[in-house]
């Protein structure tokens, strides 16, 4: 029978690259707590007009990539091609509000897009992002762009630079997205057909092409920084001066649109010159219509979502070592019938504390020394008829070879003491 493979664009995660990946996982929750956000675990499929209206309609994501389908009663069902929506949908089903004046939230997990796999593009991917809800503070724009910068950073990453835009409000918008419309009119015939078609209807989005035709066109539109209002202005200087108070570097963007409708004002993206043509480890910004326009009071926000395999490809690239704290492993050998009768409750006991590997059946010693080194155990526990008559186990080193007997009732203590010694061993080989 033909053999069932995954599907195109996604990925099995096991092995070494699974440790890798849980290390990230920890590290950036661990910097996510230490500023305050609060994770948020929300449904991997929702409505699909809670997308249509919170991502915008006119976005490629929902125009050409979502994963919708009809459920058994006919609704229509969408796998989340990105995690904001869901976040807001909660917080406004929850009346979060009443306990948060600003709410901060975390998530993490699989997101899901119809694009073409790629380099760095995939159908399931993984995102990491943080949402303040409730304040229209540059300070808080500037916030969410630290902690990505923090997360990154203990992540090891160097060489990263944040580009930075505005994408004006409702005061300045609409008269440069007038202007942006009739010179894109004037070269029409320069741009891609996606463009030409998005001339009236989103002439913004036409910044955001990646196809190469229009460059040039999209190169000399105006700047949308040279038109914004004096409101949005003075926002986008004071996110520009916390983020140099913090020794933030930055260059300034006018071409970032970004993928989604819901921005208003700051928007940004990190990159990292590893990564070529799709170089951006992640972006964001704010959205102070987006809780209104899923049927709340108006309440601003802002926010950014990072992609992990994209990080996780320039680490290795970087050659940044992921490693957690290893915890010490043991590996149980039974030397013959009165060992066996011993090391399963030996087992678990010792996996209270440790990671341990063993067998239930007696081999020669030997073999099962092989075993616990395949294992990457530092000690074998070797339990036989002599071990069980003195109601005791001998602990064998795998470094040095050495060997001591000790009474069963002392051994976690005698196991912590050995390995805290090795520890002090290994430290002063290296001087
Ligand atoms: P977006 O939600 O489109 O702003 O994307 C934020 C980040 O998620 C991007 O900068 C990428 O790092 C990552 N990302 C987006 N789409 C994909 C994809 N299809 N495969 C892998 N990573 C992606």
């Amino acid at each position: 029978m033909a053999r069932i493979q995954a599907i195109r664009g996604t990925q099995d995660r096991y092995g070494g690259a699974l440790l890798r990946w849980r290390v990230m996982e920890e590290r950036v929750r661990a910097v996510a707590d230490r500023f305050g956000y609060e994770e948020i675990r929300t449904p991997l499929f929702e409505a699909t007009e809670l997308f249509s209206r919170g991502v915008g309609m006119d976005t490629d994501i929902v125009q050409k990539e979502m994963y919708t389908f009809a459920d058994r009663k006919g609704r229509s069902l969408t796998l989340r091609p990105e995690g904001t929506a869901s976040v807001v949908r909660a917080y406004l089903e929850h009346g979060m509000a009443r306990e948060r004046p600003i709410a901060k939230f975390f998530y993490m997990g699989p997101m899901f897009r119809y694009e073409r796999p790629q380099k760095g593009r995939f159908r399931e991917f993984h995102q990491f992002g943080v949402e303040v809800i409730g304040s229209d503070d540059p300070l808080h724009d500037a916030e969410t762009v630290a902690v990505f910068i923090a997360m990154l950073e203990d992540l090891g990453l160097s060489g990263l630079t944040v580009r930075l835009g505005s994408v004006g409000d409702g005061e300045c918008r609409p008269a440069y997205t007038a202007l942006l419309r009739s010179y894109l009119k004037e070269n029409e015939k320069d741009l891609c057909e996606t463009c030409r078609e998005r001339i009236d209807r989103n002439p913004l989005r036409v910044l955001d092409c990646k196809a190469d035709a229009g460059g040039p066109v999209i190169a000399g539109a105006p700047s949308i920084l040279e038109h914004l209002c004096g409101g949005c202005r003075d926002h986008l200087d004071r996110v520009g001066a916390a983020l140099g108070a913090a020794g933030i570097p930055y260059t300034h963007d006018a071409g970032l649109v970004r993928g989604l409708d819901y921005y208003t004002r700051t928007v940004y993206e990190v990159h990292h010159e590893r990564l070529g043509a799709q170089s951006a480890l992640g972006g964001g910004g704010r959205y102070d219509r987006l809780v209104e326009d899923l049927g709340g009071p108006a309440t601003p926000g802002v926010g950014f979502s990072a992609g992990m395999e994209r990080i996780a490809d320039v680490a290795s690239s970087l050659g940044v070592e992921w490693t957690g704290e290893e915890p010490l492993r043991l590996f149980v050998a039974p030397l013959d019938g009165a060992g066996e009768e011993r090391v399963f409750p030996l087992l678990l006991r010792l996996r209270r504390r440790w990671r341990v590997e063993g067998n239930y059946r007696a081999r020669n010693l030997k073999t099962q020394l092989k075993h616990a080194v395949r294992f990457g155990a530092r000690f074998v526990l070797l339990i036989g008829e002599e071990e069980a008559a003195a109601d005791a186990v001998s602990i064998k080193r795998l470094d040095t070879g050495d060997q001591t007997r000790v009474k069963a009732a002392d051994l976690e203590r005698e196991i912590e003491s050995l390995a805290s010694a090795g520890d002090g061993d290994d430290r002063s080989r290296k001087e």
